[in-house]
C-alpha cells in the first residue's frame, strides 16, 4: 500500500509532470519571472471558471485578505465580524490593520459562520463581514448577503478552502464561492484544493472601482509607475506559480470529483458507527472537501489520533484553539465570548487524510482502523 498522507502532492504531480515541467522551463527560458504572461492567463482562466469579473493574483491567501480589508477604507477600531472557528489568517489580518475582530459562532452542521449570530453581533461600529467557507463547504451566503444588504455592510468571502464550491440560491441561481460577496479571496498554498508549488493567492471582485483599488494596493499603491497615491504593499503571484496553477486549474473539477469520491467512501463506511458524525451538506451548497472532518462524541480523540498514528495514518485537529481563545487578541480587550458550538466542535473535530490520490486500499485501511479503535474502546 502507498504511504498514507494527509495530502499527497507528489502522486498528484507525477500525473501532470511532463506538462508542468515544460511550463516551468518555459518560464525560466522567458525570464519573465514577475508579471509574465502566465499570470495574466491564469487570472483570465480563473475569472471564467468562477464567473467573476476581476481576478487580482497576489502573494498568498493572507495577503489577499489583508488587501481586501485595506480596500474598504476602514478606521482603527472598526469592527469586522468573522467566525472564530477558522484558520488564524482570517482574523489575524483584522488585528494587523488595527481593526477589531468580532467573533461569531458557527453552525454545528456546516462548521461555517451562523447568519443569525452575525445579525446579533452587528453594532454601529460594524464595517465588514468576513465569512469563511470552511473545509470546502459554503457559508450560508444567501442569508449573509441579505443581512449585509440590510445593514449596508461589505462582505469579504474567505474562499481559501473552497475554490470551486457552488452555492444554490432560492431563485435557482448557482454561483461559485468567492464570486458572491463584494470581494472574495483565496490561497494557492500547496495543500489547498488548487495549490501551487509555493505560495500564492488571489482576490476576486465584480466591482470595477474595488478592482482598481485592490490592484493598486497590491502594487505599492500605484496606478502609474512611481506615483504612489495610497499606502499599499507588495504582493505578487510569481510567474512560475501562475504557470503551474494554470495547468492545475484545468484539473480542478476532476480534483473535486476525486475528493468527493473519497469522502463518499468515508461517509458510507462510517454510517451507523456510534459516536461518529460525518460531514453534512446544507441544501444550498455542494462540497469540495478541502478537509474531511469527523465530529467525535464519546470517543477519545487523542486516543484515536494516536492509534491511527501507530498504523501510519495521519489525522489532524483543525483547529485546536479557536480565534477567541488565541493569546494574539489579548491586547484587543475583547469581551468574554460564549461561543458554545465553536468550543464544542474544537474539542471534538478530527480530520482524516483527504486528497485527490487516495485509493480504495488506503481508504479501506483508514476506515477499518477507525472503526477497529471504536469497537475496542
Ligand atoms: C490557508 C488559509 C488562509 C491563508 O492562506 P495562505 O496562502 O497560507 O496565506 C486563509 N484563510 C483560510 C481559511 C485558509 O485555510
Amino acid at each position: 500500500m502507498k504511504t498514507i498522507q494527509m495530502v499527497d502532492l507528489k502522486s498528484q504531480y507525477q500525473k501532470l509532470k511532463t506538462e508542468i515541467d515544460k511550463a516551468v522551463i518555459d518560464v525560466l527560458e522567458s525570464s519573465a519571472f514577475i508579471n509574465g504572461k502566465p499570470v495574466h492567463d491564469l487570472a483570465a482562466d480563473l475569472s471564467a471558471y468562477l464567473g467573476v469579473k476581476h481576478v487580482i493574483p497576489c502573494a498568498n491567501g493572507t495577503d489577499a485578505l489583508q488587501i481586501a480589508l485595506m480596500a474598504l477604507d476602514l478606521k482603527p477600531g472598526d469592527e469586522v465580524i468573522t467566525p472564530s472557528f477558522t484558520f488564524i489568517a482570517t482574523t489575524e489580518v483584522v488585528a494587523l490593520l488595527q481593526l477589531k475582530p468580532v467573533f461569531v459562532d458557527v453552525d454545528r452542521e456546516t462548521f461555517c459562520i451562523d447568519p443569525e449570530g452575525i445579525r446579533k453581533a452587528i453594532t454601529p461600529k460594524t464595517k465588514a463581514i468576513v465569512p469563511v467557507h470552511l473545509y470546502g463547504h459554503a457559508a450560508n451566503m444567501e442569508e449573509i448577503m441579505k443581512i449585509a444588504a440590510e445593514y449596508n455592510l461589505p462582505v469579504i468571502e474567505d474562499n481559501a478552502q473552497a475554490i470551486g464550491c457552488e452555492v444554490k440560491f432560492s431563485d435557482g441561481t448557482i454561483k461559485k464561492t468567492g464570486s458572491i460577496g463584494d470581494i472574495g479571496t483565496t490561497s494557492f498554498f500547496p495543500s489547498k484544493n488548487l495549490g501551487g508549488y509555493g505560495d500564492g493567492g488571489a482576490i476576486f471582485t465584480n466591482n470595477d472601482t474595488l478592482a482598481d483599488k485592490l490592484k493598486m494596493i497590491a502594487n505599492h499603491g500605484q496606478s502609474r509607475r512611481y506615483y504612489h497615491d495610497i499606502v499599499g504593499c507588495n504582493s505578487r503571484l510569481d510567474t512560475i506559480q501562475a504557470a503551474i496553477l494554470k495547468i492545475k486549474l484545468r484539473e480542478l473539477d476532476n480534483y473535486i470529483q476525486a475528493r468527493n469520491k473519497a469522502a463518499g467512501y468515508y461517509t458510507k463506511a462510517f454510517a451507523g458507527v456510534p459516536g461518529i458524525t460525518t460531514p453534512s451538506l446544507a441544501s444550498y451548497s455542494n462540497h469540495v472537501y478541502h478537509q474531511y472532518t469527523l465530529v467525535l462524541e464519546g470517543i477519545d480523540r487523542n486516543g484515536l489520533n494516536q492509534y491511527l498514528a501507530e498504523k501510519h495514518i495521519p489525522s489532524m485537529i483543525y483547529y485546536p484553539v479557536p480565534g477567541h481563545k488565541q493569546k494574539m487578541f489579548d491586547a484587543f480587550g475583547l469581551p468574554q465570548y460564549e461561543l458554545s458550538v465553536t468550543d464544542w466542535l474544537t474539542e471534538r473535530v478530527l480530520s482524516l487524510p483527504m486528497h485527490t490520490e487516495l485509493d480504495t486500499e488506503q481508504l479501506d485501511f483508514i476506515t477499518s482502523s477507525v472503526t477497529e479503535y471504536i469497537n475496542k474502546n
